[in-house]
């Protein structure tokens, strides 16, 4: 039987309003990739098992290409994290998403280009299934609990999140074309973190929060530099904080909702394709949580 455990990824500022008021346990596991960016505080939550890490470190210390992602994902499922909420600070691409509304994307396009993307390549090849990037179940758990918060917060179903590998933003070029191609948001964090959460068998669901129009919308022409990042960190204050409404609103309900019969679970099982007889006992040790159930003692004869 699987024990439900959520991972809650996002900024700083967002895991510590969600740990306000509960003690956890701190862990900060060597994983084959590295450590974590932080040590990952486990908590309960709401009744429910959580564990939640930081994304860019103490202090925000790592930029989007830095950020551990494998050592993040793997030390989560060691920990036995089934579930993945993340959140990211994003540019609208769409007139009609708001800043300050939340956005729930279903696809995503890929443009980052500096990243570890895969556990797998050295030794052990998989190819895992990635045409529902982010996971439907969980798509769908976070709308329902966005339906139901109170206040007017509005919360987009579906859409495109674009990653771009950063540091620096678009250009307004970049922008349009963003916009062609379909693009409801642009951030630089979710990938490889969701296709990694898949890697690892990991339902992933993103709530992604929407701070401005990217560049593509012409400012308004008296507004100073000042005011408009003034107007940007309003924004993130009041999408964050809806955010945090919706994980809470979200966790409560899973224990209730969850199926683990979600293909998220099993991604790995037709995805292993190396001769298992020329998978070295020392990959697989490294790899045991990922592959020990397809490749352990007892499936190996
Ligand atoms: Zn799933």
């Amino acid at each position: 039987m699987n024990k439900l455990k959520v991972g809650i990824i996002g900024g700083s500022g967002l895991g510590q309003s969600l740990l306000a008021n509960s003690q956890g346990e701190s862990y900060n596991p060597r994983t084959p990739f590295g450590r974590p960016s932080a040590p990952i505080i486990c908590t309960q939550f709401e009744g429910v098992d959580v564990c939640i890490p930081a994304r860019h470190g103490q202090g925000h210390r790592y930029s989007p290409s830095h950020v551990p992602y494998r050592a993040n994902i793997f030390a989560m499922k060691m920990l036995g994290v089934t579930h993945i909420i993340a959140s990211g600070a994003v540019g609208s691409l769409r007139e009609d998403v708001h800043p300050g509304d939340l956005l729930i994307p279903d696809q995503a396009i890929d443009k980052t280009f500096k990243r570890e993307g895969s556990f797998f390549g050295d030794g052990i090849v998989a190819h895992v299934e990635f045409d529902q990037p982010f996971c439907p179940q969980m798509q769908k758990l976070l709308f329902q609990a966005g339906q139901k918060l109170e206040g007017d917060v509005k919360v987009h179903e579906g859409g495109t999140y674009i990653c771009m590998e950063g540091p620096q933003f678009s250009s307004r070029a970049e922008s349009l074309l963003h916009r062609q191609w379909g693009g409801s948001v642009i951030g630089m964090t979710c990938m490889p973190e969701a296709k990694l959460a898949r890697e690892a068998e990991i339902c992933y669901g993103l709530v992604t929060l929407p701070t401005d129009y990217d560049c593509w919308k012409p400012k308004p022409a008296n507004m100073e530099k000042r005011d408009l990042l003034k107007e940007i960190i309003g924004n993130m204050n009041t999408a964050a904080e809806n955010a945090i409404k919706l994980i809470k609103s979200v966790v409560s309900i899973m224990p209730e909702k969850v199926d683990f019969n979600c293909a998220c679970q099993s991604s790995l099982e037709l995805g292993i394709w190396t001769d298992r007889t020329m998978i070295s006992p020392a990959t697989i040790r490294e790899l045991e949580p990922l592959v020990g159930k397809y490749l352990g003692h007892s499936k190996r004869c």
